[in-house]
């Protein structure tokens, strides 16, 4: 039987380039499938989900600024990638079988619904998965910041940080085979050692309303199931 689930409500956060599989550009359809399926089993094991999706596997606004745009156009821009990440997110969660809808932090209401907070929480408690699309609505903030900011509005107990390691190494367990993985890290050992964890301002928000962060690998197939038990392979940061 599966262990029991360790949290009630969460905040997943899947980056636009863990939706891009092996490729180097947009979605792949197999990878999207395979995270769909393992969110909408997790909603039917009775977990509330909220998901804030990246779209740095189409746009990112630094790069559109690097290359001569005015900065805030292209996070619009960034923006909208994330909005089809989302909508094609929330389109897989439904075809693996539970009820997910995209709610955009920017009104687009012939693509998805607008995300409010009350609209928000009133999905969640009704089991419904709930895809949030355009980041925080604004320029100059990235999607960690408004995964931070979606957990705190929408009452979430955790941040699941879905990365391409599993875990917070002291140093990058790429280039050096020897690193060592934390298993649990403070908001205070993360900074002093200056880990980065989620962007400054996603990380601030997250220590300063108290919700950890668990950064586990979402490459893994079942890595999702294993840290909703509060257990797997991952590192923990929190109080
Ligand atoms: N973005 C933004 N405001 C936000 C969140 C995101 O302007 O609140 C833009 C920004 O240009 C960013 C892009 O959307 O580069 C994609 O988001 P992010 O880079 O966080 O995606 P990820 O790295 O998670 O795929």
């Amino acid at each position: 039987m599966p262990a029991s689930p360790a949290y009630k409500r969460v905040l997943l956060k899947v980056s636009g380039e863990a939706l891009m599989g092996e490729g180097t550009f947009g979605v792949d359809m197999g990878v999207l499938d395979r995270i769909a399926g393992e969110v909408a089993a997790a909603a039917r094991s009775g977990v509330e989900m909220a998901i804030v999706v990246g779209g740095g596997n189409i746009f990112r606004g630094v790069a559109g600024a690097a290359r001569g745009m005015d900065r805030a156009t292209a996070d619009g821009m960034g923006m909208l990638a994330t909005v089809m990440n989302a909508v094609a997110l929330a389109s897989a969660i439904e075809q693996a079988g539970a009820p997910a809808r995209a709610l955009s932090a920017i009104a687009m209401e012939a693509i998805c619904g607008t995300l409010t907070r009350q609209r928000g929480l009133d999905l969640l408690a009704a089991g419904t998965v709930v895809v949030c699309a355009a980041g925080t609505g604004n320029p100059f903030f990235t999607t960690d910041t408004a995964a931070a900011l979606r957990a705190a509005e929408l009452g979430c107990d955790v941040i699941l940080k879905g990365t391409q390691v599993d875990g917070v190494y002291d140093a990058d367990p790429k280039v050096y085979p020897d690193a060592r993985r934390f298993e649990t890290l403070t908001f205070a050992d993360a900074l002093v050692r200056d880990l980065k964890i989620m962007d400054t301002a996603a990380f601030a928000l997250a220590r300063d309303n108290d919700i950890p962060i668990v950064v586990f690998d979402i490459h893994n197939p079942g890595a999702l199931a294993d840290v909703l038990t509060g257990a797997g392979r991952a590192t923990l940061v929190s109080g």
